[in-house]
């Protein structure tokens, strides 16, 4: 009898084990897959106007393209390490940045790179300038970011949208801001589209008075038919 109950007891602890087992891997996964947005609380790593999504070129494209001018500064999007600063035949001058969030990004084809490697760099510190080095058609940062560490298949690569916000063919981003304030602030870019997010407290007059337009403007581009915005809305805010 007093051998039948071990057993039970042993069979009990087995199933609290492999129970446990399940529930930490099931939510260590969900935390990352089921948010579209993760919040890093990242900034745009340059200034410019996005170029090519992730996803693209047959599911080869593993980042984003942000073209600009020559020389612009490139920042870090968060605080981290620099885990290799070098010349590579494909990303031309690159950097991988680790952060301790246990994301790695990756700012490829530039003309200059400013850090080395095992340096420690904070949010928005300078660590390169905008180029075309390696195979790249014109001058462009191309950004990537990875979880845990960069694979040379890239099987770890993440939408950088996921983490920058939206990042869509023709968006302006300005470097060193976080996504919605990068959008009102690029609406002086001639001919650019910018797209801004409403945020709890926005009401049209801020907007306007932040993107340079009137009221009247901002209801006629988006359509609108009273003053009635919500958080979480979607305006366009080109001139
Ligand atoms: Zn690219």
């Amino acid at each position: 009898m007093r051998d039948y109950i071990r057993r039970l007891l042993i069979a009990a602890i087995m199933a609290l084990c492999v129970s446990l087992l399940f529930l930490g891997g099931k939510q260590t996964e969900a935390s990352v897959e089921d948010s579209k947005e993760i919040k890093a609380g990242w900034i745009w790593p340059t200034d410019g106007v996005v170029s090519d999504t992730y996803g693209t070129r047959h599911g080869t494209h593993k980042g984003i393209d942000i073209a600009g001018s020559l020389n612009s500064p490139v920042v870090a999007v968060e605080d981290g390490i620099v885990g290799k600063s070098y010349y590579s035949k494909t990303y031309g001058n690159v950097i991988f940045i680790k952060h301790p969030n246990n994301f790695v990004t990756v700012y490829a084809h530039l003309n200059n790179r400013l850090v080395n490697e095992g340096q420690v760099i904070k949010q928005g510190d300078r660590i390169g300038t905008m180029g075309r080095t390696g195979e790249s058609t014109g001058v462009h940062l191309h950004f990537e970011s990875h979880q845990i560490e960069w694979t040379y298949d890239k099987k770890n690569a993440i939408d950088p949208e996921r983490l920058l916000g939206n990042a869509e063919v023709g968006v302006a981003v300005k470097g060193g801001m976080a996504n919605t304030e990068s959008l009102v602030a690029s609406t002086n870019v001639p001919g650019d589209k910018a797209q801004y997010i409403v945020q709890a407290g926005d009401t049209l007059t801020s907007i306007a008075m932040k993107s340079n337009l009137t009221v009247e403007k901002l209801k006629e581009v988006n359509q609108l038919k009273s003053d009635l915005i919500m958080p979480e809305q979607v305006l366009v805010i080109q001139k």
